[in-house]
């Protein structure tokens, strides 16, 4: 038996679809995709997928009437995708059902805590078996965006949390600030990459400095590592 959850990406832009399709089978998901929207549809009815992710913007069949039909016969969990700004077609999508929304560009971890947020309410999971990221005294909580230090909450603004979270993710492995980049900022995320090394001087700040440890380590000339 195959138990992996099947996400649904329909995407028309192709170089979104394979980018989330890549960080979505990273994390052992399983994937499919559809670019049009009236077939994205009959695929829904035909077919069994854990979560959809659904675009607006699609040929022959916009993504909101996508939402509006598929809720008609099913409670598969839908998350818009929509553009920047459009608080509009955020509010309509749940109005129309959708349980959830991503506001494009975004990094696709904060779509796969989602994800797992979804699926871990649907299996009725116990928030003390959520799933939890622990790195020597740092315990991140992916679903509430909450990182604790020695057990004392830690405010972090939404990005240095995606970014320890993409840290912690891989420690003891070196990234280097194109990766980091591509997987804290998103995949058309065009400044400089100085921004890195800004936001590690922010997490240094609240994280090593202030308990005085040290987690975050740079290696010249490459990125940095976080380690145990
Ligand atoms: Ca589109």
């Amino acid at each position: 038996m195959n138990d992996k959850p099947k996400i649904f990406i329909v995407e028309d832009e192709k170089h979104i679809a394979r980018f989330l399709q890549l960080a979505l089978e990273k994390e052992g998901f399983r994937t499919a995709t559809e670019s049009n929207g009236r077939r994205a549809y009959e695929k829904i009815v035909q077919d069994h997928y854990d979560v959809v992710l659904l675009d607006i913007m699609l040929p022959e069949m916009d993504g909101m009437e996508v939402c509006k039909l598929v809720r008609e016969i099913s409670d598969v969990p839908i998350i818009m995708l929509t553009a920047r700004d459009e608080v509009k077609d955020q509010v309509s999508g749940l109005n129309l059902g959708a349980n959830d929304y991503m506001t494009k560009p975004f990094a696709s971890e904060v779509l796969i805590a989602k994800i797992r947020g979804i699926l871990s309410r649907r299996d009725n999971i116990p928030r003390e078996e959520e799933k939890r990221f622990i790195t020597g005294s740092v315990m991140l909580y992916p679903e509430r965006y909450e990182v604790k230090v020695g057990g004392e909450p830690v405010e972090l603004t939404h990005r240095e949390y995606e970014l320890l979270q993409y840290l912690v993710e891989n420690k003891n492995r070196v990234l280097n600030r194109d990766q980091i980049l591509q997987q804290v900022w998103g995949y058309d995320y065009t400044g400089d990459t100085n921004v890195v090394d800004v936001y590690i001087s922010y997490l240094r700040t609240k994280i090593d400095y202030k308990y005085n440890e040290r987690h975050i380590h740079t290696i010249r000339g490459v990125g940095y590592v976080l380690k145990d």
